[in-house]
């Protein structure tokens, strides 16, 4: 394949984002009310923005302990006092009926403390990645929730992001063949060596946990399988800000179907974002994948390919084409006015 048959896929249609979220929308139901706990990065950069924006949820609680971030969200997002929490009041939020979810954003190895309190105080729990520090920990969130009757979600962006949907369904439908072996990366050379994302007792682990699982559900997602076998090692430059935490992780898994997938996590080094997924017939791959917006793909087909098959699969199935004949007598109509409205020097109208 040459790189001019290779195409570009770029979608941002929010009709397809919409479609892809199976998100049921009821106009006339009330929004229901997040609470966010843990003001940090995420919250402040990526979720509040976004609720702003949602349709069906909008900010109606913060748990934070500190009070200065309190008073500024509270004037930034009009909440009322009776809003705001801390993290030895937020189990009183059993008595607002306002706050419906409760949206965990602190570090991993709070997840489960904060989850607990919001379960029992009866509201559901979207808990964002990884959902603990290990597995015990993880499924004691899952037994919570189920316990306290409310549903739970964790905040796996990439299941609802239109380019890492288009590569699953390109490997569920085989478009370009079986898919055989994928490799994705994930990593960034990471700052601040006081932060808690380096010690254990707060991130669990290092880059494997933190931007590792995206890799992870890259082959998951792709490949609809979980792993049948996992064979991993670990690099680390620096011994002294990796103490206590990963720093580069490349680990393999196989796949009950045959794939193989070459992973690796890193808080060592920039450059790496993206996947590509190797298939009998041709491959596809974005990069950046992991990015909250601006993702891109490639793929090794074309669109003259996938024309060319698509008009032949119509003859075979004697289907009629979606680029149709009236397609191309409607276009040339509308050109041919193009040219009568400007000799005409006025619009010219239809219908
Ligand atoms: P952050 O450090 O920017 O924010 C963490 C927040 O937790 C801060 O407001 C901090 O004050 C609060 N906190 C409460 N108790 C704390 C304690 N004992 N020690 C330290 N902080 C404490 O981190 P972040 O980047 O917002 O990450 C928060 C969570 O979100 C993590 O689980 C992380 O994995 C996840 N995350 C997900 C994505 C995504 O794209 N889905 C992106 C970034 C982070």
């Amino acid at each position: 394949m040459t790189e001019h048959s290779r195409r570009r896929f770029i979608i941002q249609s929010a009709a397809l984002a919409a479609a892809a979220s199976n998100i049921s929308f009821a106009q006339t139901q009330k929004k229901l009310g997040v609470a966010l706990v843990g003001l940090g990065s995420l919250s402040e950069k990526q979720i509040a923005p976004a609720l702003l924006k949602t349709r069906n949820c909008r900010l109606a609680g913060i748990v934070t302990g500190t009070p200065s971030k309190a008073a500024e969200w509270q004037k930034k997002y009009n909440l009322p006092a009776n809003a705001i929490y801390n993290y030895d009041n937020m189990h009183t939020m059993s008595k607002n009926k306002d706050i419906d979810i409760v949206y965990v954003v602190t570090p991993n190895a709070l997840h489960l403390r904060d989850a607990k309190v919001a379960a029992e105080a009866g509201k559901h729990v979207f808990c964002e990645k990884p959902l603990e520090i290990n597995t015990e920990r993880a499924q004691q969130i899952v037994d919570i929730c189920k316990k306290a009757g409310v549903q739970l979600g964790v905040g796996y962006r990439l299941q609802f992001e239109p380019n890492n949907l288009e590569c699953v369904r390109l490997a569920r439908e085989k478009v370009l063949g079986d898919v055989r072996i994928i490799d994705a990366n994930f990593g960034f050379a990471i700052g601040d060596p006081t932060q808690w994302r380096l010690k254990h007792d707060l991130a669990g682990g290092g880059a494997l946990m933190d931007v590792g699982i995206y890799c992870l559900q890259t082959a998951r997602m792709i490949t609809g399988e979980d792993p049948i076998w996992i064979s991993a090692a670990e690099v680390k430059t620096d011994s002294v800000k990796f103490k206590e935490v990963d720093e580069t992780i490349t680990w393999i898994m196989k796949f009950p179907s045959g794939v193989t997938a070459n992973c690796t996590s890193t808080y060592g080094a920039n450059g790496f974002q993206g996947f590509r997924v190797g298939t009998t017939r041709g491959w596809f791959g974005l990069d950046p994948a992991y990015y909250y917006n601006g993702n891109r793909g490639r793929r090794s087909d074309g669109p003259v390919a996938t024309e060319l098959d698509d008009f032949a699969e119509c003859v075979i199935n004697k289907r009629q084409t979606k680029v149709s004949g009236e397609m191309g007598v409607a276009d040339v109509k509308f050109l041919m006015a193009v040219y009568e409205s400007i000799k005409k020097g006025r619009p010219v109208t239809f219908g």
